[in-house]
Parts: C-alpha cells; structure tokens; sequence
C-alpha cells in the first residue's frame, strides 16, 4: 500500500486541490484497518472535521478510486466498501460484518491455474485471494 506522502505526491501531480477536507479523508482511509463506504468514511471525517459534507466525501472516494488509490471490496456489505489499494499479490482476510481487513502471509494464487487460463486465451488482469469470514472479535460478539 502507498503511503498518505505518496498519495498526496500523486494527486498534486495530477492537478487536484488539496483541500484539509481531502487531507482528512486521505488520513482517515490511511489509518483505517476496516472496509469503509463512503458514508462510513463521512462519519469518521465528521469525527475530526465536522464541517465535512457527505457530497464533498463521495466526490473523493470518486477521485481516489479513479486514481487507482483505492479499491473496491467486493462481497461485503453490498460492494459498496472500498480500502487502500494493495500490492496486486497480497492476499486479504475480510470481515464481511465489519469490514476489518487483515493482510494473509505466504497465501499465493495459484500460478499453474493461471497459467491454464492464459494457455486457453483467457487474459488476467488481477489475480488475487481474497478470504471472507468473520473476525475473532464479531465471532465473540455474536456468541
Ligand atoms: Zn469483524
């Protein structure tokens, strides 16, 4: 994952006003270990920003993701979530309840798989594992 430096080093790069709602919203989702949507993320940076408007929160998550700086979580909570972008190898554990993200060590997709896939004219942009569950602690909660 990029750090906030190099997200703010990015958007400069491409004209975009850093405004301190921006910078909150970048820090909040920097900061983050969870899957945020983007009226998740408005709450946080009202916590810290209160002034903060939902519109100008959507705006961003617009713009972030279209700078490749975030990314869709798909399978949770309507697929509306999104967290910093991730190496394109690293595997994910995601909490489909609430959101957390945890980083999987030593899991890889498997590359002869791929390979029979590209072999059968198939063309792969991403390959990822992304493992959904429950968290220790909603496990807790809901026991
Ligand atoms: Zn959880």
């Amino acid at each position: 994952m990029k750090t906030p430096d190099q997200w703010l080093d990015m958007l400069t790069s491409h004209q975009v006003r850093m405004t301190s709602g921006l910078l909150t919203i970048i820090a909040v989702l920097s900061e983050s270990n969870c899957a945020l949507s983007a009226e998740d993320l408005w709450e946080k940076v009202r916590e810290r920003r209160p002034a903060t408007g939902r519109a100008s929160v959507y705006r961003a998550v617009e713009k972030l993701e279209s700078f490749g700086l975030i990314e869709r979580v798909h399978g949770v909570r309507g697929c509306s979530s999104f967290i910093p972008v991730q190496d394109a190898h690293q595997a994910l554990f995601i909490c489909s309840k609430c959101g957390w993200v945890g980083l999987l060590e030593g899991l890889e997709p498997d590359r002869h798989g791929l390979q029979m896939l590209v072999r059968d004219g198939f063309i792969i942009s991403q390959s990822r594992i992304q493992v959904l569950g429950m968290c220790k602690a909603c496990q807790e909660l809901v026991s």
